[in-house]
């Protein structure tokens, strides 16, 4: 019987799908090798935890915290005993940032029928390898930010200008979201330049984990980052802004016990027929900084 469940367990470890176990309590009792991979938390880190603990902490696209045993799928499937699925939700990476995945629960029976917990299996939703392929790209073209691994300035600079001629050519619409952290010197003095350095890689991870795959994102200056929507109609552009503000809002990183997280100011715009990079860009900083004026942690559209 142990021959044959350490047979299953080297099987589960193949799957790219993250998987785990709980037990009634949900204490995480079985992580595979994706788990590992996908939430950057080894299994010795979670065996024995509750996954409503700070650790997983999935939210959804409003920010609203899943683990609450009302809407937790996991605590669902062992009170009802039934399979639960949800689209999209947002776990927490060690690093801090946000991952997108769809998950499946199922309840887990004991022989007499009754349920002795759960598992859980995860997707990630974005096509990673397409992102890293374009990141080694651009690493051989020194256009990479050394810290954050997202574009620079430099070539943050060539994309604008290349979105620009397809409008102008094409009348493909393009959006930018200017996004700037709030009070970070803050971070940096209370918690050092190091820590300073994580949170904004937790934030950079964030942002390129929950765009599309032909989306951009740039770092433009020390705490500031450019994303950039390409083919996007109007009315998208106030959700996906949003749901950028919030995820980073609900990032966190933990140092000595502590919960870091930050919140970031955004200014949000669509490019016009006669815009040029320097009139697209003033304007969006402009926005940004009238979400600085009205307290932070705001998406201002314009
Ligand atoms: P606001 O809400 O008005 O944007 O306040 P802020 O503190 O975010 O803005 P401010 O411009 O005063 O400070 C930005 C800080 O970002 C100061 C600078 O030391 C820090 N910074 C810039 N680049 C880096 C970096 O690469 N690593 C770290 N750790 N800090 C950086
Ligand atoms: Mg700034
Ligand atoms: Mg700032």
């Amino acid at each position: 019987m142990t021959r044959e469940l350490d047979l299953y367990k080297d099987l589960l470890n193949e799957i790219s799908d993250g998987i785990y176990c709980l037990d009634k309590d949900r204490r995480i009792t079985y992580w595979n090798k994706a788990a590992e991979r996908i939430s950057g938390y080894s299994s010795q880190e979670v065996l024995g935890t509750c996954c409503a603990e700070d650790l997983l902490m999935h939210v959804n696209e409003n920010g609203e915290s899943l683990c609450r045993s009302d809407l937790c799928p996991a605590a669902k499937s062992i009170q009802l005993g039934c399979e639960q699925t949800i689209n999209q939700v947002f776990l927490h990476h060690k690093g801090g940032q946000r991952i997108p995945v769809r998950i499946l629960t199922r309840p887990l029976f004991d022989e007499d029928g009754s349920v002795r917990g759960a598992v859980e299996i995860f997707r990630e939703l974005l096509s990673n390898e397409q992102y890293e392929e374009q990141i080694r790209r651009l690493r051989d073209l020194a256009l990479i930010d050394p810290l954050t691994n997202v574009g620079n300035r430099r070539y943050g600079e060539a994309q604008l200008e290349s979105c620009l001629n397809e409008t102008k050519r094409y009348q493909w619409k393009f959006g930018v979201l200017f996004c700037d952290i709030d009070h970070f010197k803050q971070v940096n003095d209370s918690y050092g330049h190091d820590v300073g350095d994580a949170v904004l890689q937790m934030v950079a991870n964030t942002l390129s984990s929950n765009i599309r795959s032909f989306d951009r994102v740039i770092r433009w200056g020390g705490e500031e980052f450019l994303v950039i929507l390409v083919n996007i109609q109007d009315s998208d552009l106030p959700l996906i802004a949003e749901k950028i503000r919030v995820l980073v809002q609900k990032s966190f990183l933990k140092h000595q016990d502590i919960s870091l997280s930050v919140t970031v100011s955004i200014g949000a715009t669509l490019c016009r027929g006669d815009d040029t990079k320097e009139s697209l860009l003033k304007r969006a900083d402009s926005l940004m900084y009238d979400s600085k004026q009205a307290n932070r942690n705001r998406v201002t559209i314009g």
